[in-house]
């Protein structure tokens, strides 16, 4: 099969308004619209494309094919009891994939899911809803329950709109692989198995959606984080007692039937054995990495890649009410020159992934420097943890599945 790329400028796109229960697209360059008509149609002949969301590239099919569905599973590799996100374009599509009312082909969205809906939907964020017959048990792996999600991207939403059904669509890598944030991403994984790639450009999240759930008997839970913070969902009303699964508690029950993902299964890796520096101060975090550079020359001709984040010295001067930054001091490249004592020769790419205070631009560049050192050959990646704040609860555990040795305080 030929793989195309086909690009779209997602600035082309409009929505008639905020409103979310049936917004309306509007399309005014012609070249987007007959990408996303050809798109669509393939998705309507029970085809995979891969498709850019605010997340990360995601592989799509109409949720409601069982045909369709298996062949996402087919082209990722994916195993066959990992469940997918069923992707919808308004609260209108949504309602009607819910167990119906009596007297009604609709069902209802649960009164604890509102609030949460109007914040931050269309966004990173999935929410576990009963599961009806319409929805195939090949998505939800038997589950009683439907992982559901609205996406904000542009061209995802449009692409939902004009097909008319529900878009499944994880993530567009090979299974086990870090998630794609780039068109060339998707391609360098499944060039050939799907025939149309929609290049719009890298993903804003760089994560993937968080994985809510309010409705089970664990609930309120966090059983994946993600693009979404958890201090976000935490300040709404009734959520104050929110758990992040994995973090706060385990459940050996839930393990055996992986609800969400990772918690069975290897995840994000490169080639590379990945190593983890989790220690909290950055000097004793920078000492550790470059010990494990040293070690490593010990063991002959190496190629090392380093994940940093850089730390800005910021002064700041409060004036009328406005902060005004200025940047003194950055230690971009600290790695470079760490020398091996015997006799091996160590060679060091660094890859710096964004400010360790601004875990929204490290969640961005994540997959993409594991990527980037990756197709650069390198034996090992050495990756400098960050706090476990905002952006950066998704960020550890992504890195907590990459690692093959963790290298704690
Ligand atoms: P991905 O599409 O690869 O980003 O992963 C989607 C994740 O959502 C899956 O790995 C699931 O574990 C999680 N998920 C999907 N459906 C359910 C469900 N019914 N219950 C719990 N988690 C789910
Ligand atoms: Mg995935």
């Amino acid at each position: 099969m030929i793989t195309r790329v086909k690009t779209i400028d997602p600035s082309t796109i409009q929505f008639s308004s905020d409103d979310i229960e049936d917004p309306q697209v509007h399309v005014t360059d012609p070249v987007t619209l007959s990408i996303l008509k050809e798109a669509a149609k393939l998705l309507t002949e029970d085809q995979v494309i891969a498709v850019p969301t605010e997340t990360v590239y995601g592989l799509a099919s109409n949720a409601l094919s069982p045909i369709a569905i298996k062949k996402i599973y087919s082209v990722k590799d994916r195993p066959s009891d990992n469940p997918l996100i069923v992707h919808v374009s308004s609260l209108k599509m949504l309602r009607s994939l819910l167990p119906p009312k009596e007297n009604s082909n609709i069902g209802e969205i649960p009164l604890i899911y509102e609030q949460i809906i109007k914040n931050f939907w269309p966004g990173p964020l999935t929410i576990l809803l009963p599961k009806s017959l319409l929805i195939p048990s090949e998505v939800t792996c038997g589950q009683s329950t439907v992982a559901m999600r609205f996406p904000s991207h542009p061209i995802t939403r449009a692409l939902i709109s004009l097909c008319g059904f529900p878009l499944a669509a994880p993530s567009a890598n090979a299974s086990g692989r870090p998630s794609p944030t780039l068109a060339s991403h998707v391609l360098m994984d499944l060039n050939g198995k799907i025939s149309l790639i929609i290049d719009g450009g890298q993903c804003n999240h760089g994560v993937e959606s968080t994985v809510f759930d309010a409705i089970g008997s664990q609930a309120p839970v966090i059983l994946r984080p993600g693009g979404l913070t958890f201090e976000s969902l935490r300040r709404m009303p009734g959520m104050e007692n929110i758990r992040i699964y994995n973090k706060d508690f385990v459940d050996k029950k839930l393990e055996m039937v992986p609800t969400t993902p990772g918690m069975k299964y290897r995840h994000y890796s490169p080639n590379a054995q990945v190593i983890l520096v989790d220690v909290c101060d950055k000097h004793k975090s920078h000492d550790i990495m470059k010990r494990e550079i040293r070690q490593m020359g010990e063991n002959g001709e190496r190629a090392i890649g380093i994940l940093a984040t850089r730390t800005s010295y910021v002064t700041s001067n409060e004036e009328n009410g406005k902060k005004n930054g200025k940047i003194i001091s950055s230690d971009d490249h600290l790695f470079s020159n760490v020398k091996s004592n015997s006799r091996g020769t160590i060679k060091i790419i660094e890859y710096t992934l964004g400010d360790s205070t601004h875990p929204e631009q490290i969640a961005k560049e994540l997959f993409k420097g594991l990527r980037y050192l990756d197709e650069r050959n390198v034996d090992c990646i050495i990756v400098e943890g960050i706090p476990e704040k905002e952006e950066g609860l998704a960020i550890m555990n992504r890195l907590r599945k990459a690692a093959s040795k963790i290298i704690g305080e």
